[in-house]
């Protein structure tokens, strides 16, 4: 017989004991609302903010209902306006073509190189037709962060950083978020701090900053933000911001303060798990691991390999093999999106010109998801299974 694989890839670890008493506080007192404070009372959301900032060396950061809701928010506190081109990757997720989108903007899709990372030389031939680069560290994979911020910076182009696979994360030694002028990270449950819902932005842009505030609706209360810029800030941009609001809650904030706190601790166990899982299929034949660049301190959150120009129906076999035994992978290159998976073409919304070179790369790519409930144990048995049936099908079907 065998081993299959009896885990869960959905299952994320319970909300720490320091998190849930905190909650428990702000449920007894009633006030969830970030400006809902008595008198010098200072709200878990600002506290988040405050903390946030400092954890990642930025001067200003706000905290808001989603990964997504950050985004957008970004978008329109730099200036894009509805109809503009904004440039993005074409590998990513349905949130981030989504958040420009939100505000009327048009994406150009950006393609994909074998490292599963942004192809910089379509980014320096398209950097001319956007301002703005909402770029995705999908699935956690750095670029060479120093290359594209000389072809942006050439080219006049403004960064937005979507981290919501890489909080946590640096590029020689810069954090994650840290490089463009805006980054933004998700708190959604299967990113890698966990209440639910939840974004934050951070920025040192003292009016990017300013202008995420209001957006977010701070119904003008930003005085009680304590990672904000001043009062005259405000004074300059509140007249022409309008609230679209997309608040944090104290609640959200509460459970996410330990999370903060846990937060490198929690990279290094994620870390363990990937290279587990990356030395059980390294010299798998037909398979590419996906090499990782020094300068990058990675959080190996999930785990990504490619069946390079692979027949897709030989992947579809590798697929219902390993989920037979248990594991569960995703294929971004399938026709039809399934689940969080899609390509850039079923963003019908968001039409684009064909692009080979990324479709090949697209079509190989095989993603799963690392949670921590899995032990190290589980993850050399998940390394085995999908060892097994990539050589299985493999030596079957290709010469
Ligand atoms: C989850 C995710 C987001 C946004 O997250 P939400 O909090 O769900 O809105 C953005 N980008 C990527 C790549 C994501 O996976």
């Amino acid at each position: 017989m065998s081993e299959t694989f009896k885990g869960s890839f959905t299952q994320q670890e319970p909300i720490p004991e320091e998190g849930i008493e905190a909650a428990l506080a702000v449920l007894r007192h009633g006030r969830l609302h970030r400006y809902n404070v008595t008198e010098g009372e200072v709200s878990e959301a600002s506290l988040l903010e405050q903390e946030f900032a400092a954890q990642i060396g930025a001067k200003y950061c706000l905290a808001v209902t989603s990964g997504g809701y950050a985004l957008s928010t970004a978008l329109r506190a730099v200036g894009v306006r509805p109809g503009e081109r904004v440039l993005s990757n074409a590998f990513t997720l349905a949130p981030v073509p989504g958040a420009i989108a939100a505000i009327g903007a048009q994406p150009v899709f950006v393609g994909v190189t074998e490292d599963l990372t942004i192809d910089l030389d379509d980014l320096a031939a398209k950097a001319g037709q956007a301002r703005v680069l909402l770029l995705s560290h999908m699935r956690g994979h750095i670029c060479d962060m120093d290359r594209l911020m000389q072809i942006c910076t050439a080219a006049g182009v403004t960064v937005i950083e979507d981290c919501a696979h890489t909080m946590g994360a640096a590029w020689n030694a810069v954090p994650s978020g840290r490089h463009g002028l805006v980054g933004c990270s998700s708190c959604q449950t299967y990113k890698h701090v966990n209440s639910g819902e939840g974004g934050l932005l951070v920025t040192d842009d003292e009016e990017v900053a300013a202008r995420a505030v209001i957006l977010s609706g701070s119904y003008m209360l930003y005085e009680r933000h304590l990672a904000a810029p001043g009062p005259e800030v405000f004074e300059r941009v509140k007249y022409d911001t309008p609230n679209i609001s997309g608040r944090m809650d104290n609640l959200r904030a509460a459970i996410l303060r330990p999370q903060l706190r846990a937060l490198n601790a929690q990279v290094a166990r994620w870390n363990e798990r990937y290279a587990v899982l990356e030395a059980g299929l390294r010299n798998t034949p037909g398979l590419t691991v996906i090499d990782r660049p020094k300068a990058e301190t990675p959080v190996g959150s999930s785990f990504q390999f490619l069946l390079l120009d692979w027949p897709e129906d030989k992947i579809g076999a590798v697929l219902r093999r390993c989920a037979v035994r248990g594991v569960e992978l995703k294929w971004f290159g399938a026709a039809e999106p399934q689940g969080f998976t899609s390509r850039y073409d079923s963003w019908r919304y968001a039409p684009s010109a064909a692009m080979p070179k990324t479709d090949r790369i697209l079509v190989g790519i095989l993603d799963m998801r690392v949670p921590l409930t899995f032990s190290l144990e589980d993850c050399a048995t998940i390394a085995r299974i999908i060892r097994a049936e990539v050589s299985g099908v493999f030596q079957e079907h290709l010469p």
